[in-house]
C-alpha cells in the first residue's frame, strides 16, 4: 500500500541542489542581522522539487485513518462527523485574517461570535456564563478548579484542599487538581458502576472544595443519585464540577446545570465537531452557575456591543487563563458555533438520543461475544471486557489490530482501567445502520476467528501500511530525527 517511490521521509528523497520554491523579489530592502542571530552553518534541510514534495505528502496523508476514511468508534473521544461548512466559515478571511492584537472596534463581528456562542452553550447547559478561553477539556479543568478556590478564597475558607474524583475518572481529573494545587480523594464505584454514595459520604467534611463528575461516567452509565450527591456535597460547603467532555449524550436529554452542578466545561472538538484526531486544537469552554460568574477568567460586566468593548480578560476572578489577549481557540469556536447554528435547536435534540440509541444497539449486538461486566442501558458509549472466550488468549490488543485490516478504525482500548481488558465503544449519532450493521458483522467475524485461527488475530493488521509497531520500545526510545535513523 505504501508507495515506496516517494519515500517514508522526505529527506530520503532529498538530492542535492534540488530546487521546489523560487522567493519573490526582495520587497522590503536590507537589513543587518546581528551577528548573534546568524547561523553559523546551513540549515541541514531536505532538498526536493515540488512535484516530490507534494507527492510524498499526499501519499502520507492516504496511510491516515480519519472519521472521513471510515467508521471510528473511540469511547471517551466522540470522534463525530466534522462538516465541511464548519471549515468554510472558520476559513472565511474576515475571521482567518483577524490578528488578536487589534482594536476591538475593529473586531466587534468576532466579539458577536463570541457572545453568541457563549449564550447558546448556557442554554444547553443551563448555566449563567462562560468563558470560551481554555484551549482544551484538561485546560478547562483547571480553569473550573481555579474558579471554584477563588471561590472559596473570596469567602476567606482557605481549608478547602480536597477534591472528591470518581475511581472511573478520565485521568486528566486527578491531574488538573493536583496541577491546581488541591488533594485528590478518590470515591469507589459500586458493582453497577455507579458512584458509591456510602463511600462518598464519609470523604465529606469542611475541608473538600469540590466534588468532580463526569455524567454520563466513563463506563457510559447516567449516574442515578446526582441530586443527592449534589445535595451532600453542598451541605458540607463544596461544589459540584462537571466533566462535560462528553456532553453528546446529554444533548436533548437534560442539562448538567438543572441537576446541581455549579461549574463545568464542555469540550467543543468533541461534542461539537472540530476535527481533533491529530490531538488538536481544540477548546474547553468553562460555564458557572448564577452568582460564580464574577470568578471567570477576565469576567466583565460591560459586553454590549453598542459599548465597542473587547471582552476583559484581565479582571479578579481565577485571571487569565489563555495567553495575552486571546479569545481562545477562535477558529474551533466558530467551528461549534457553525455546528449550532446549522443543526438548529429541534435537531441537536435529537443527537444525545440518537448517540445513545446507535451504542445500545451495538452493545446487545456484540454481548454474546463479548464480555460486557456492567450490564444495562448505557448512554453515547460502553465497555466491554475483552472477549469473552478468553481460551485461545486473543486480548482486546488483538481484537483492536485486526479491526483495521477490516477497514475500522479500533475503539479505544485499556480504558477505563477498573478492567483488564477494556474495549471501550462509542459509535456517535451519525452513522447510519448499514455502517454500524457492518461494524458488528465484523467484530463477530473477529470473535470467530478468534476461536478458529487464533494466530491471524494475534499477528494483525495484516493490510496495513505498518505492521504492529513495538510501542513500547518508541516510548522508550523515541526516534524523532532522521539523523537518529540513520545513525
Ligand atoms: C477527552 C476528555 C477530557 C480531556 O479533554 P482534552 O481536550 O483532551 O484535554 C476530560 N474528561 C473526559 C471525560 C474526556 O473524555
Amino acid at each position: 500500500m505504501n508507495n515506496k517511490l516517494y519515500g517514508n521521509l522526505i529527506f530520503e528523497l532529498s538530492k542535492e541542489g534540488r530546487r521546489g520554491y523560487s522567493l519573490p523579489k526582495n520587497q522590503f530592502g536590507d537589513y543587518d542581522i546581528p551577528a548573534e542571530a546568524c547561523r553559523k552553518a546551513d540549515a541541514a534541510l531536505p532538498e526536493c522539487d515540488e512535484m516530490t514534495v507534494v507527492r510524498h505528502y499526499t501519499n502520507h496523508s492516504e496511510n491516515n485513518f480519519g472519521v472521513n476514511n471510515g467508521f471510528y468508534p473511540l469511547g471517551s473521544c466522540t470522534m463525530k462527523y466534522n462538516p465541511v461548512i464548519n471549515e468554510e466559515v472558520a476559513n472565511m478571511p474576515e475571521f482567518a485574517g483577524l490578528h488578536p492584537m487589534q482594536p476591538a472596534s475593529t473586531v466587534q463581528g468576532a466579539l458577536d461570535v463570541y457572545e453568541q456562542l457563549q449564550k447558546h452553550l448556557s442554554a444547553i447547559s443551563g448555566l449563567s456564563r462562560f468563558t470560551l478561553n481554555p484551549f482544551a477539556g484538561a485546560h478547562g479543568e483547571l480553569t473550573g478548579l481555579m474558579i471554584i478556590r477563588a471561590y472559596h478564597e473570596s469567602r476567606g475558607d482557605s481549608k478547602r484542599v480536597k477534591v472528591i474524583i470518581p475511581d472511573s475518572a478520565h485521568g486528566t481529573n486527578p491531574a488538573s487538581a493536583a496541577v491546581c494545587g488541591l488533594e485528590v480523594v478518590e470515591v469507589k464505584s459500586t458493582a453497577q458502576g455507579y458512584v458509591d454514595v456510602n463511600d462518598l459520604r464519609a470523604l465529606l467534611d469542611d475541608t473538600v472544595a469540590a466534588m468532580m463528575m463526569t455524567n454520563p461516567n466513563t463506563l457510559g452509565m447516567f449516574e442515578q443519585e446526582i441530586p443527592e450527591i449534589a445535595k451532600l456535597v453542598h451541605e458540607c460547603g463544596g461544589l459540584m464540577y462537571y466533566d462535560g467532555a462528553n456532553l453528546n449524550p446529554m444533548l436533548g436529554a437534560s442539562r448538567p446545570g438543572d441537576m446541581g452542578f455549579d461549574v463545568m466545561h464542555i469540550n467543543l472538538h468533541k461534542t461539537f465537531s472540530t476535527p481533533h484526531g491529530g490531538g488538536g486544537p481544540g477548546a474547553g469552554p468553562v460555564g458557572v452557575r448564577e452568582g460564580l460568574e464574577k470568578f471567570l477568567p477576565g469576567a466583565s460586566e460591560a459586553l454590549s456591543l453598542a459599548d465597542v468593548k473587547a471582552i476583559d480578560f484581565a479582571a479578579d476572578g481565577a485571571g487569565r487563563i489563555s495567553v495575552g489577549p486571546y479569545h481562545g481557540n477562535f477558529g474551533v469556536l466558530l467551528r461549534a458555533l457553525t455546528y449550532i447554528l446549522t443543526l438548529g435547536r429541534e435537531n441537536l435534540k435529537m443527537v444525545g438520543p440518537l448517540a445513545t440509541l446507535n451504542a445500545n444497539y451495538i452493545k446487545e449486538s456484540l454481548k454474546d461475544e463479548y464480555l460486557l461486566p456492567i450490564e444495562g442501558l448505557c448512554k453515547h458509549e460502553f465497555v466491554f471486557d475483552g472477549l469473552r472466550d478468553k481460551s485461545t488468549g486473543v486480548t482486546t490488543m488483538d481484537v483492536a489490530k485486526r479491526l483495521l485490516d477490516y477497514g475500522y478504525h479500533a475503539p479505544t482500548i485499556y480504558f477505563p482501567l477498573l478492567f483488564h481488558e477494556s474495549l471501550m465503544i462509542e459509535p456517535t449519532e451519525n452513522e447510519s445502520k448499514d455502517t454500524i450493521d457492518g461494524f458488528i458483522a465484523v467484530m463477530r467475524k473477529i470473535a470467530e476467528e478468534a476461536r478458529t485461527n487464533p494466530d491471524i488475530v494475534k499477528s494483525a493488521p495484516h493490510n496495513t501500511p505498518i505492521s504492529r509497531v513495538d510501542d513500547v520500545l518508541a516510548a522508550k526510545h523515541p526516534v524523532v530525527k532522521f539523523r537518529d535513523i540513520e545513525a
